[in-house]
């Protein structure tokens, strides 16, 4: 017999994981998301919902002789802005980032990690794991971008892109809140020579303070991750250090308070995320922090250490599914949306 697990595009939430059965021994998974594997009609099928109609991920859509043209473009028209070379470099040459294609593409989001450090130490962090027998997926920039640098190439592509976002907050970097001073000033260049577009920060929204500081100076949106919304099993993923879970909420009333979209990029765990507790933790969060959008992310993680990290039985119950969570959220909350990406300003 042999294992057999599916790794999803972008825009696509998995609603079971593959079964598996730990053989003593075996090393830890690398960071992917293990959907269960059908065979129907033929064909291979998987138990997963497209949760967001946007294409801008879509692997179709990315002709790689159009990225090297735009990347060598994007280099020749910022010849000294190290976060445009860390981009064109790495993040779209080696790690192959959507995002990153996307902005040399000059269309849709764009990404502008700028914070080598992070406050938290995530079980399944995708750009720091200790020791080696868990690859990284995108290492952490060395680079510390400026201000002067970030609103460069933002302004260029919030002027130039069809429905323009530029996101704080990356695969390759920690914690963009740690560098507070830099994006506020980025944030106040940006806004002072366009208005166009949705200036965004995904963060782990451990700092309200700065928060508050960047929505002052026309941060539109931000999107806070959790694995769960319950403080424990928070802790037991993050392990933040020197935050607790209600600057989390504080972040996104800082931003929802304002006027601007709050999103929760939410990892879905069947068995946990459908869970009666979880779903009430959920909407206590929606309605403190404000939450208009559910981001509904694959957790890229060996399950087995998920579950033992967070303490939860071996033997994980099944939930009552992700298909009737979305239908109780939508009940619940009718004003919340589901989606996968950060919404365009159109949105
Ligand atoms: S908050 Fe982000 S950068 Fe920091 S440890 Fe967690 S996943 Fe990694």
């Amino acid at each position: 017999m042999t294992a057999a697990a599916a790794f999803l595009p972008p825009a696509h939430t998995a609603l079971f994981l593959s079964a598996w059965e730990r053989v003593p021994g075996s090393p830890v998974l690398p960071l992917y998301c293990y959907s269960a594997v059908g065979w129907r009609e033929g064909t291979f099928v998987v138990p997963a919902l497209r949760v967001d109609p946007d294409v801008r991920q879509d692997v179709v859509l990315f002709d790689e002789q159009e990225i090297e043209q735009g990347a060598e473009r994007m280099l020749a028209r910022f010849p000294d802005n190290r976060l445009v070379r860390h981009l064109v470099e790495n993040c779209v040459r080696s790690y192959c980032c959507p995002a990153a294609r996307n902005f040399v593409l000059g269309r849709w989001e764009a990404p502008l990690p700028t914070s080598p450090a992070c406050n938290a130490d995530c079980v399944g962090c995708l750009s720091y794991q200790p020791g080696d027998e868990v690859p990284v997926t995108q290492p952490r920039l060395t680079v510390r971008p400026g201000a002067d640098e970030i609103a460069e190439m933002a302004v260029w592509h919030l002027d130039h892109a069809p429905r323009p976002i530029v996101s704080f907050g990356q695969g390759c970097e920690g914690e963009p809140l740690l560098r507070g001073d830099v994006l506020e000033e980025a944030i106040r260049l940006i806004r002072a020579r366009t208005r166009r577009g949705t200036i965004n920060l995904n963060t782990n929204a451990s700092r309200p303070d700065v928060v508050h500081r960047l929505v002052d100076a026309g941060l539109d949106a931000i999107r806070i991750s959790v694995n769960s919304c319950r403080p424990e099993f928070y802790e037991r993923y993050y392990r933040p250090r020197g935050y607790a879970f209600d600057d989390l909420v504080r972040s996104g009333r800082a931003v929802a308070e304002a006027g601007g979209t709050v999103s929760l990029n939410y990892f879905m765990f069947p068995g946990l995320t459908d869970t009666d507790e979880e779903f009430e933790a959920l909407g206590a969060m929606i309605d403190a922090a404000g939450v208009a959008v559910i981001q509904m992310r694959n957790l890229n993680l060996d399950p087995d250490l998920y579950v033992e990290q967070l303490g939860l039985p071996s033997s994980l119950a099944p939930g009552f599914g992700i298909d009737r969570w979305m239908r109780r959220v939508r009940r619940a909350f009718p004003r919340v949306r589901f989606g996968y990406f950060n919404p365009a300003p159109e949105d």
